[in-house]
């Protein structure tokens, strides 16, 4: 990754604010965008969403989970703060769960519309629906990357129960595309798609104000997952992702970022600079532990030697995948297939 520009090697960003808003706390961040804060049960404990008012009603960007706690708290939001004016809109920039769980649910009450790109849509409206769930598939590439057969639920488990955490994606949706243009609030936004993190996520720019929604694309203190998932388990995501980053490049180095984990900060282009080292250390870190060949398991327990509960393990086997998989793109690494099944990978 040479060609890669790297400035410096500091996650120093400046934030906007010391202030975090509450639970259902409305604020406003940057005139006329306000800033909601809403909890997740997960060690990640919270998603920044935004509202912007509009002439007609307002546009959220994002939504929450879907559980109880999330829903009382939008009821208090949207029958106080919104000055009489409706929901409109529900702009999400991907399809994870803490993006678009609530979205059929604001849907179904509220009368918003979906706003989102085709493949977050299709991505989103499959995994509500229950369309991942295929047990068999994921045990097969658990067992191929190095899980034990006693692991196996505990690894799906992860997946199977995944739907509970969104309402049904609504059917109906307005497509964002990239490059191309959505006015919110007046003002002309442009929509950035970033890859990745998830498979068409949207950032979005408006040059008047200076202000970039980013999404888990560009996070302040954290780096977005970069997973290999089974049903992909030939994807580069981490190329993707680099890749799609530089796109962002084009945008000022001041330029205010709304991110959705942790605060709104500026410093872009330092974090686009951290996530080239970061990836390039990781990927030097597997190279190295596999001078002699080693699952994917193994190469996850190289990335990240501390203790993991199974969730943690779910996600470092998804990294480890990612980092294996670019490296092989690279012709880095070998792979092998060998008679127990499993996937091991050595350095060329
Ligand atoms: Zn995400």
């Amino acid at each position: 990754m040479s060609e890669r520009r790297v400035i410096s090697v500091t996650q120093n960003v400046e934030f906007l604010t010391d202030h975090i808003p509450e639970p259902g706390e409305v604020f406003e961040i940057v005139p006329g965008i306000q800033w909601i804060r809403m909890p997740l049960p997960f060690q990640l404990n919270h998603i920044n969403l935004w509202l912007i008012e509009e002439e007609d009603g307002w546009a959220l960007i994002d939504c929450g989970i879907n559980d109880e706690r999330t829903k009382d708290l939008w009821r208090g939001i949207l029958g106080q703060v919104l000055n009489g004016k409706p929901l409109t809109k529900i702009i999400c920039t991907h399809a994870h769960p803490d993006h678009i769980g609530l979205a059929g649910w604001l849907h179904a009450e509220y009368g918003a519309e979906l706003v989102i790109s085709r493949e977050e849509w299709t991505f989103g409206r499959m995994v509500s629906t229950g369309g991942l769930k295929d047990v068999e598939a994921y045990n097969k590439y658990f067992l191929q990357i190095g899980c034990a057969e006693e692991d196996l639920e505990d690894y799906c488990a992860h997946i199977m129960t995944a739907d509970k955490l969104y309402c049904d994606v609504p059917h109906r949706y307005r497509r964002l595309r990239e490059d191309r243009t959505v006015t919110i609030g007046g003002k002309s936004w442009q929509v950035i798609v970033g890859l990745g993190h998830a498979m068409e996520h949207v950032c979005l720019y408006c040059a008047e104000s200076n202000i970039l929604i980013a999404g888990d694309q560009v996070l302040p203190k954290i780096t977005p997952t970069i997973l290999v998932h089974a049903n992909e388990p030939n994807a580069n995501p981490l190329l993707d992702f680099l890749e799609s980053n530089e796109k962002l490049r084009h945008l000022p180095e001041d330029v205010t970022v709304l991110p959705s984990h942790n605060q709104p900060f500026t410093g872009l282009h330092t974090r686009l600079d951290y996530y080239i080292t970061h990836h390039e250390e990781r990927l030097e870190t597997v190279l190295a532990a596999c001078d002699e060949a080693l699952n994917g398991l193994e190469v996850a327990g190289a990335l990240f030697p501390q203790d993991l509960d199974i969730y943690g393990k779910f996600f470092a086997t998804g990294e480890a995948m990612s980092h294996i998989r670019y490296l092989e793109y690279e012709g880095k690494l070998k792979r092998s297939n060998d008679a127990d099944g499993i996937e091991r990978y050595q350095r060329i």
